[in-house]
């Protein structure tokens, strides 16, 4: 009886296959994985992030006012409050554009009085948009902690 179980045991150890992630032979199977998960979440999360974008601009060019979804031209991403001016990456800091009409945008400058009409901004919305940035700022500071 006891010879038996060993058998079984034995022939039971020979057909499993060593799927954990520490198994050497499986490493380069489980690194794959991981890098293809953490990507797959990272376009995820990124296509959430520029949806939101689009969506609060209901897919309209601030400049031209046309539809941005069946565009042909390039689509650029503008700053608002521009990056050397510590704006920041949030999401309403950002705003989709036609590449011409964004360089129309800048031939205004970055963010002139001019410039500001034209994305359709109040001196307050501009304002409000400089604290967000710098909350955005402060959150980067304290997850590098
Ligand atoms: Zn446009
Ligand atoms: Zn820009």
């Amino acid at each position: 009886m006891l010879k038996f179980t060993w058998t079984h045991i034995e022939r039971h150890q020979l057909i499993t296959f060593n799927y954990s992630p520490d198994n050497p032979e499986l490493k380069e199977y489980w690194d794959n994985r991981d890098a293809r998960v953490s990507r797959t979440k990272a376009e995820n999360e990124n296509s959430k992030f520029q949806a939101n974008i689009y969506k609060r601009q209901k897919y309209c060019c601030p400049i031209c006012h046309q539809n941005l979804i069946y565009s042909e031209e390039d689509i650029h991403l503008h700053h608002i409050i521009p990056r050397k001016k510590n704006g920041g990456d949030d999401s309403r800091n950002l705003i989709y554009m036609h590449q011409s009409c964004h360089y129309k945008l800048h031939a205004k400058g970055t963010n002139t009085p001019e410039a500001l009409k034209l994305l359709g901004l109040t001196p307050a919305d501009y304002l409000k948009l400089e604290r967000i940035t710098q909350t955005w700022h402060n959150r980067q500071r304290q997850d590098k902690k």
